[in-house]
């Protein structure tokens, strides 16, 4: 990793401490709102403070920004924690923003004093009319100028609950004329009598996010708080937000913006796949099809693969749209070389070997991988009636199919050469039956001269008896348009692809019969695929991960 250059954040924190910041103070955090499950957005800021913490062996916190009672609960705090432990992450503390209520609240009671802070009686409309333009100062508050008395009064009487949602509010005293918009005496405090999940009925005033977070950095001592882009104008408030409060001896918090990840097929604002889980698009927040870390994972994206995937896509200042298929491409790297390989048939046909011994069975030697020696071999019986792929068979193909036809020789993989002889159909010509010969002399590894003979395709079986009728979830992306939430005249549920779910039986050899959920396997010439959690003991599932070759420019 010395040869890779280093990214803008690593470079700022090399100049830092070459400027005599200790790097013994270096700090970082990860900042979720637990108000929904941690998508593959998430993850990019994961990898990237958390690949800080371990290049600088600094301490990352993982910090919930629950400071919105109206949409937090703690059903996504455990979510998020499951999915960063998944990721392979380990943080330094769990914090909690609204561990520092009682902080916060005495700060902004300082700056009211200071005359730094007022409660403003307007409703938002008349406070939003008051706002101007970028281009226009707005008009101050006719209650900007009242006495810090009546302001600390108010203050308390909210924070006691004296008041009605609405009806006031605590606004930063900065300026009306800023030509930075969210400068002009922003909000501090608004009312809410919610329940919220950690401090229950304790508190009936919640902090706004710009004034809770940096301050919340400062109370962690947080040298690098890293957001995205869209925070650029913030770092003005954030700064002046914490001249309030920052003292020479202690480490002051900096605010860095990096481009957000944008991935085509994709919505990944957390609002949208809420919506996606309570219109039940979806299966809940971890349906294979979600970008949530969790529906990846159910779908048998590994943790290796999305991490590779943050690395490859890099850190930088500037937007640009991410193809799904890097995604695609990193999980096939990292499956190619773990998942072990069986013999999987999921759109059955049934051939019978017309000179194979009836009731025999023989127990062949496979390879789990061939890309790992160490994965060794496994046993599968081979049997005179076996499932092949409907595909794998034309009545009548051109010299260009290399599969199996009447009068053509393929290998069966791991068993013998096998010839077409005759079909036998159903009353609408639909073929029900496959008659093949073998060549008893052909088995694989046998080192026979027959077991050499270059044939023009090898096709996947399993041997029908022994076979086990398996679910299996097919999936194709959730959405028909690249970019869903694009569209202006239309909602990016307008989008939804209603064939993104395909379920299907298919035959998988007994080897199979004690997989466990969570297990991984590429089914050859298939795909990869993963036990589902589904799964019950009379009944494996499985998901389609991802197919072996890149099928989504076709
Ligand atoms: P959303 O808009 O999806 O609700 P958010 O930014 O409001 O996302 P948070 O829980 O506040 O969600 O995000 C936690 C951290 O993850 C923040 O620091 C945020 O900048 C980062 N983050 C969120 N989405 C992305 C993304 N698409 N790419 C990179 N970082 C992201
Ligand atoms: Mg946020
Ligand atoms: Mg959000």
């Amino acid at each position: 990793s010395e040869e890779k250059s280093l990214h803008f954040i690593e470079q700022i924190i090399e100049d830092s401490i070459a400027t005599g910041f200790p790097q013994n103070k270096l700090r970082f955090r990860f900042p979720p709102e637990p108000n929904g499950y941690l998508h593959i957005g998430h993850a990019k800021s994961i990898c990237l403070n958390f690949g800080l913490g371990l290049k600088y062996n600094a301490p990352v916190n993982l910090r919930f920004d629950d400071t919105n009672p109206a949409k937090e609960e703690q059903e996504y705090v455990d979510a998020i924690k499951e999915d960063l432990q998944w990721l392979g992450f380990k943080w330094a503390e769990e914090r909690y923003a609204s561990d520092y209520f009682q902080q916060l609240y005495d700060w902004a009671v300082d700056m009211i004093k200071k005359g730094k802070a007022y409660v403003d009686s307007q409703s938002s409309e008349e406070m939003a009319a008051q706002k101007g333009t970028p281009s226009q100062a707005g008009t101050n508050s006719p209650y900007r100028n009242r006495s810090i008395e009546e302001n600390l009064a108010l203050f308390e009487g909210m924070k006691k609950g004296d008041f009605k949602e609405g009806t006031h509010v605590l606004r930063a005293k900065i300026d009306m004329a800023s030509s930075n918009m969210l400068m002009r005496d922003p909000l501090m405090y608004r009312i809410l009598h919610r329940h919220h999940h950690r401090t229950a009925n304790d508190w009936c005033i919640y902090p706004m996010y710009d004034f809770a977070h940096g301050e919340s950095d400062y109370i962690e001592q947080i040298s690098h708080s890293i957001c995205t882009l869209e925070f650029v104008m913030h770092r003005e408030l954030y700064d002046w937000f914490l001249d309030q409060i920052y003292d020479e001896s202690t480490v002051r918090p900096h605010q860095y913006e990096f481009a957000r990840l944008n991935l085509n097929y994709t919505v990944m604002s957390k609002r949208k796949l809420l919506q996606l889980v309570q219109d039940k698009v979806v299966n809940g927040w971890d349906d294979p099809r979600m970008p949530t870390i969790s529906g990846l994972r159910r779908r048998g994206y590994t943790a290796a693969a999305i991490r590779k995937f943050c690395e490859t896509i890099g850190v930088a200042k500037r937007e640009n749209i991410i193809n799904i298929s890097l995604l695609d491409f990193c999980l096939r790297e990292d499956l190619n070389k773990t998942a072990a390989r069986v013999m999987a048939v999921l759109d059955p046909v049934k051939l019978t070997i017309s000179n194979y011994p009836d009731g025999e069975v023989e127990w062949l030697d496979a390879e789990n991988n061939q890309e790992d020696e160490s994965a060794g071999f496994r046993k599968v019986p081979f049997s005179k009636t076996i499932w092949i792929e409907r595909e794998d068979f034309l009545e009548e193909a051109s010299a260009k199919f290399f599969r199996l036809t009447i009068g053509k020789e393929v290998r069966l993989k791991n068993a013998y050469l096998i010839k077409g002889e005759s079909v036998i159909k159903d009353e609408n010509g639909q073929i029900i039956e496959i008659i093949a010969s073998y060549d008893a002399d052909s088995k694989s590894g046998s080192g026979t001269e027959a077991s050499k003979r270059k044939v023009s395709g090898t096709l996947h079986w399993v041997s029908a008896e022994h076979a086990i009728e398996t679910e299996v979830r097919l999936y194709d992306r959730l959405f028909l348009d690249e970019a869903p939430d694009s569209h202006t005249e239309k909602s990016f549920l307008d989008f939804i692809n209603p064939n993104s779910l395909q379920i299907t039986k298919g035959y998988v050899e007994p080897s199979l019969k004690e997989v466990q959920p969570g297990d991984q396997f590429q089914f050859q010439r298939l795909g990869y695929f993963i036990v589902d959690k589904d799964t019950t003991a009379s009944k494996i599932v499985f998901n389609k991960t991802v197919g072996l070759k890149d099928s989504w420019d076709e």
